[in-house]
C-alpha cells in the first residue's frame, strides 16, 4: 500500500477525516485518544473502492456478504465506553470483525486486540487489511462468536458488533472478573439498546446508552 493510498486525496484526505472528528466531538465523543484513533485509521481502506468517497460520512456502509461497516459515531461511542467504564483494558475481544475497521480503531488504543468473524470471506479480507496496514497487535479467527475465543480468555474488555437478543453466556464467562467491560447492542432485529456491563466477580452492573441498529448475531460459521 502506498503512502498516497493510505493518506487519501480529495474526499478521503486527512482534512475530510478531521471534519468527521469535529462532528464526533459535537456529538459528545470527548476522549482525545479515541478521536485520535478515528483521525488515524484510514476508513476508506475498509470500504469497497466505489464507496471510498463516502468513507468519512457519519454513516454505515455495505461491505459485502450482506454486512455493514458501522457508523463512525457508534464506533467512537462504543470504544470510548469500553476503555473508560471499568479497568483500562490491555486486551479486548471483538465479536463481528466485518470490515476490520472497529478492530483497527481499538488497536490504536489497546495493546492486544482479538477479533472473530463468522463469514470466511470477510475474515480473510480483514486479515489482509490488518497485514497491509501493519497492525500487528490484532489477532483474528473465523469463529462463531456465541462461543467466544476461549483460548485467550479472560479479556479485559469484550465488544459485540452484531445484535444479540441476549448476550451469549460464553462471552460473560470470558470477561475479566475484576472490572471487565462488555459493550453490546442487545435486542431484536431492527433496533437494539446499546448496553454496557461491568463485571465484579459474579456481579454484572448494567447501563443503557440509547438505541442503535446492528445486523444480527447469527449462529455458526459460513
Ligand atoms: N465491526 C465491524 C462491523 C460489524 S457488522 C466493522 O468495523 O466493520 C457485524 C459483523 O458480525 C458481520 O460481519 C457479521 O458477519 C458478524 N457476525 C454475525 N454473527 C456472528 C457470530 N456469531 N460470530 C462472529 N461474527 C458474527
Amino acid at each position: 500500500m502506498t503512502r498516497a493510498e493510505l493518506q487519501g486525496i480529495g474526499m478521503t484526505s486527512q482534512r475530510t477525516r478531521n471534519r468527521l472528528v469535529d462532528r464526533l466531538r459535537r456529538h459528545g465523543v470527548h476522549d482525545e485518544t479515541v478521536l485520535n484513533a478515528i483521525r488515524t485509521v484510514p476508513r476508506h481502506m475498509f470500504v469497497e473502492e466505489a464507496l471510498a468517497s463516502r468513507a468519512y460520512e457519519d454513516t454505515a456502509l455495505p461491505i459485502g456478504a450482506g454486512q455493514t461497516i458501522s457508523q463512525p459515531l457508534v464506533v467512537a461511542q462504543m470504544t470510548q465506553e469500553l476503555i473508560s467504564a471499568g479497568k483500562p483494558p490491555r486486551t479486548v475481544l471483538e465479536v463481528g470483525t466485518g470490515s476490520g475497521y472497529q478492530a483497527a480503531v481499538l488497536a490504536q488504543r489497546i495493546e492486544q486486540v482479538f477479533t472473530i468473524e463468522r463469514i470466511d470471506e470477510l475474515w480473510r479480507l480483514a486479515r489482509r487489511k490488518f497485514r497491509s496496514l501493519g497492525l500487528r497487535n490484532i489477532r483474528t479467527r473465523c469463529l462463531d462468536g456465541h462461543q467466544g475465543w476461549p483460548a485467550n480468555a479472560p479479556y479485559d474488555a469484550i465488544m459485540i458488533t452484531a445484535a444479540a437478543r441476549s448476550v451469549p453466556e460464553a462471552l460473560f464467562a470470558q470477561l475479566a472478573e475484576d472490572g471487565g467491560v462488555l459493550v453490546a447492542p442487545v435486542g431484536p432485529e431492527g433496533r437494539q439498546e446499546l448496553r454496557v456491563y461491568c463485571r465484579r466477580g459474579a456481579d454484572f452492573q448494567q447501563k443503557g446508552l440509547g438505541d442503535v441498529s446492528f445486523v444480527p448475531l447469527l449462529p455458526g460459521t459460513g
